[in-house]
């Protein structure tokens, strides 16, 4: 029998979102985990747990796996949209289409993400939506144009349905942590950018944890439903900027 509610959370496979699965999972929420990498979710052997091979990208697939879950579970009271893409680059020698991938990803992703749980949240008056975005939400970095660009799309985008949802009592919290070590960084493809973060890391004494940032995450859902922390921005002490 399921005690607590369903938290969905995308991508589960690595990182930050498979510490946040094994927080909620521990905390006794049923669960349904997407990304691309299957095995990876599974390997984390967590109980009532669905994992689904879902690209973010692809609404339709993202729409069948929270269909399918809460035909198990009942309805979503939690969306982690936390599956991102981070590709660094100039702005005049990055692939272009790094930028189409980190869009679609990032904003059209975290969009399909809303679309499948925010109406039946409004109509049930309740219900979280957490977005991972990032400190590159709020202030600019070199070679991160298109990455900031999308991950201050995501408060944006937070701030407005914030206001569209808030008198159905959904909550809208934007988590935007500093570095944190996960396998991020290892999608970018120039190896100078790649070695000057790792040296930037270790200057400031090193990143965050996953877990550090899957604390963050629950603290906030754990409040009552009519307490938002609206901008939850966590870095590392040392990180500077
Ligand atoms: P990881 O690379 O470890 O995790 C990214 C996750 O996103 C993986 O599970 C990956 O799964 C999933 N993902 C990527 N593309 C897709 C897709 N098309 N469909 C479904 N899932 C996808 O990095 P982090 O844990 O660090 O990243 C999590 C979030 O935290 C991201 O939004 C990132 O921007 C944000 N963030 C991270 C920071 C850091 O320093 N690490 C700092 C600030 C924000 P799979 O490949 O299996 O599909």
């Amino acid at each position: 029998m399921v005690s607590k509610k369903l938290v969905v959370v995308t991508g589960a496979s690595s990182g930050i979102g498979e510490k946040v699965a094994r927080q909620f999972s521990a905390a006794g929420h049923p669960l349904l985990l997407l990304s691309r990498r299957l095995e990876r979710m599974q390997a984390l052997e967590l109980p009532e747990t669905l994992c689904r091979k879902v690209d973010v990208t692809q609404r339709d697939q993202l729409l069948a796996a929270v269909k399918e879950a809460e035909e198990l579970y009942g309805p979503v009271d939690c969306l982690v949209n936390n599956a991102g893409l981070m590709q660094l680059g100039s702005a005049h020698e990055q692939d272009t289409a790094q930028w189409d991938a980190m869009i679609d990803v990032n904003l059209k992703g975290l969009l399909y993400g809303i679309h499948a749980v925010v109406g039946s949240m409004r109509a049930r008056k309740s219900g979280t939506i957490i977005n991972v975005s990032s400190v590159a939400g709020i202030k600019g970095f070199p070679n991160h144009m298109a990455y900031c660009g999308t991950k201050f799309g995501v408060h944006g985008l937070s701030e407005t349905l914030r206001e569209e949802v808030a008198d159905d009592n959904v909550r809208v919290i934007v988590v935007a942590p500093g570095a944190v070590e996960t396998e991020l960084l290892g999608h970018t493809t120039k190896e100078e950018i790649i070695a000057g973060y790792e040296g930037w890391k270790d200057s400031i004494g090193g990143a965050l944890a996953a877990q550090d940032i899957a604390d963050c995450v629950h603290f906030a859902y754990k409040l009552p439903q009519n307490v938002c922390v609206r901008e939850l921005v966590v870095a590392a002490t040392r990180q500077q900027p």
